[in-house]
């Protein structure tokens, strides 16, 4: 599933393209998708321009110039595309000079919006569990993903100190307490792996029970997790890609994360990568350098 640096950089791609364009078409061919339906969110959306875009989480916000929201996620394989395109039987496909479009991981269009400079905004999702719903600014304030969302791990204003309060605050193990969006916002499968490792700290580990070096080397890694993914472009060991049909490359990047049977990467550690279940999720950890204290 796209995390935040997935979701930041589908972010800074739509504002280098889109920003500015008005809308000019609406398509989509899985009404499930939509709320309200396809036919309402094009009468809607028709000839509104597209005024900024901002990221809350995993959420993507196409505010527009009718002072009304497109609401997008991503879910599991979704991911957002800008280019030329053509309709052929009724179907959006590339015609357009950039081979990342052709990639296959990029056929599986659902919905497009056409743009006043003459090129489609698509959304791509194989598994259609991606949600576009337009909103009124009431509607979006109060909105479940919206309003319930935790503080950001890599805002200035998140201090360690607001870290150490949060899990202080509860008594749950680490991993699952860090994948709740309503502690802290954006952090996914991979990147809680990659965190607890660098860290040197177990996934089942309770969160009241952590030292305070322990904390600070958490937050100093989650957030340097997070910005790395963002430096790298996000991580396509999945479906992702940005907005113009490219893989991202921090999956190059991963110490742990399905890495499992392989060495452990940290020096003078002879320990193998194993996988195990927290939660329901698989989970990745070197059992030598993460101890289950
Ligand atoms: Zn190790």
């Amino acid at each position: 599933m796209p995390e935040l640096p997935e979701v930041e950089t589908t972010c800074r791609g739509l504002r280098s393209t889109v920003m500015g364009l008005s809308i000019t078409d609406f398509w989509c061919d899985w009404e499930k998708m939509c709320s309200p339906k396809p036919s309402a969110i094009k009468s809607r959306v028709l000839h509104a321009k597209i005024d900024s875009i901002e990221r809350k989480g995993k959420n993507i916000l196409i505010h527009l110039s009718t002072k009304e929201t497109l609401l997008l996620h991503l879910k599991m394989t979704g991911h957002l595309m800008y280019g030329t395109y053509k309709k052929i039987n009724g179907m959006f496909v590339p015609d357009d000079q950039n081979k990342a479009l052709h990639d296959p991981y990029n056929r599986f269009i659902h919905a497009a919006f056409s743009l006043s400079d003459g090129k489609t905004l698509v959304f791509c999702d194989a598994r259609k569990f991606g949600k576009i719903e337009l909103l009124t600014q009431k509607q979006l304030s109060s909105h479940s993903r919206i309003s319930s969302l935790g503080p950001e791990p890599i805002d200035n204003s998140f201090t360690v100190e607001h870290f150490k309060n949060k899990l202080r605050a509860q008594k749950r193990s680490l991993k699952p307490l860090l994948l709740d969006q309503s502690v802290f916002s954006g952090i996914g499968n991979i990147y809680a792996d990659e965190s607890l490792f660098r860290s040197k700290i177990h996934p089942l580990r309770i969160s009241n029970m952590l030292q305070d070096s322990e904390i600070e080397k958490l937050y100093t890694s989650v957030r340097e997790v997070l910005q790395t993914g963002i430096d790298f472009g996000g991580d396509s060991t999945s479906d992702y890609r940005n907005i113009f049909g490219e893989r991202g490359s921090f999956h190059g990047k991963h110490k742990v994360y399905r890495r499992t049977n392989k060495p452990c990467l940290n020096d003078g550690c002879e320990g193998t990568i194993q996988r195990i279940v927290v939660g329901g999720r698989g989970t990745h950890i070197c059992p030598r350098c993460q101890t289950h204290i």
